[in-house]
């Protein structure tokens, strides 16, 4: 099946590690022009010199999220060197555990503006181009938003808001033919997720006791696997699918968790 993904200008944040990056290298295999938008350096410059040593066109662009004017930033430089944007996939984000008990109310609405603030800030700034180009938007959600976690408030907060905005700009946005979707992860072994892992004194027995309990396959997603569930929501095979929650979750969120523990 052809995507028909060729040329399309699509925003990844987060896009050099984890999730964004399996976005952005599948969205390159499929010939759209990604751009790489990250906080730190390293990783999305090397991406970006790579991809333009291989001859695909792309754009890396350093910036923290948190800040309007970054956002703003974002699609500023896209649009100055592409002329256009076709897709948004909102994706970068970090539970940082900002919890009701282990929390404050600072530490809430700063993980706030981390985490959904940019949701809807890029979304704001880009809709002008994604209204010319009858573009689309996925929002790269979490299972946490439909199950809770504990100790997890502002990120759960930000995740259940995600699926809300999803919600609302698809029917918003129904006049412009523009398409929103969610992507709904669960468990996928990524820098954040590695991160989380490390925090439990033995790690490899919590993957384990977690892994036991994926019923297809007993084993993590692949962040490859969310992919391609964002890109064939991104792509006109989709052309009928608006406002929809998907979750490429091996039947983790809805299946019987006790099946297999
Ligand atoms: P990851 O490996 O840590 O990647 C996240 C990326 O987002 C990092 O490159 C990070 O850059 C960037 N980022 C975070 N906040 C940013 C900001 N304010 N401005 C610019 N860049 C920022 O994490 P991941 O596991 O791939 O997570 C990606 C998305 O999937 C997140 O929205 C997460 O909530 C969701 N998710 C993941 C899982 C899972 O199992 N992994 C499950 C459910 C949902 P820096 O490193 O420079 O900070």
């Amino acid at each position: 099946m052809d995507l028909n993904l060729k040329d399309k200008i699509i925003i990844v944040t987060g896009g050099a590690s984890g999730i964004g990056e399996a976005i952005v290298r599948e969205s390159v295999k499929e010939g759209a022009i990604p751009i790489i938008v990250n906080r730190s350096l390293d990783r999305g410059k090397k991406m970006e010199e790579a991809f333009l040593a291989e001859g695909h066109a792309c754009l890396f662009v350093q910036a923290d999220l948190s800040e309007k004017e970054a956002c703003r930033k974002v699609v500023d430089e896209t649009v100055h060197k592409f002329g256009k944007i076709d897709i948004l996939v909102n994706n970068a984000g970090y539970n940082d555990s900002v919890g009701l008990q282990d929390g404050s109310p600072e530490q809430f609405m700063e993980s706030i503006q981390n985490n959904i603030f940019h949701y809807y800030t890029l979304a704001h700034y880009a809709l002008p181009y994604l209204i010319k180009s009858k573009g689309n938007i996925v929002n790269i959600s979490s299972k946490t938003a439909i199950t809770g976690q504990g100790h997890s408030s502002a990120y759960i907060a930000s995740k259940a808001g995600q699926l809300g905005l999803t919600r609302e700009w698809a029917v918003e946005l129904l006049p412009y033919g523009i398409r929103v979707n969610a992507v709904l992860p669960a468990e996928v072994m990524t820098p954040m997720y590695r991160g989380w892992l490390n925090t439990y004194d033995d790690p490899e027995a919590k993957l384990e006791e977690i892994t036991r309990r994926i019923p297809l396959g007993q084993r993590m997603t692949k962040p490859e696997e969310i992919a391609y569930t964002v890109l064939f929501a991104a792509s006109d095979k989709s052309a009928h699918t608006t406002g929809q929650y998907l979750f490429p979750d091996g039947g983790y969120t809805h299946l019987d968790r006790s099946i297999g523990s």
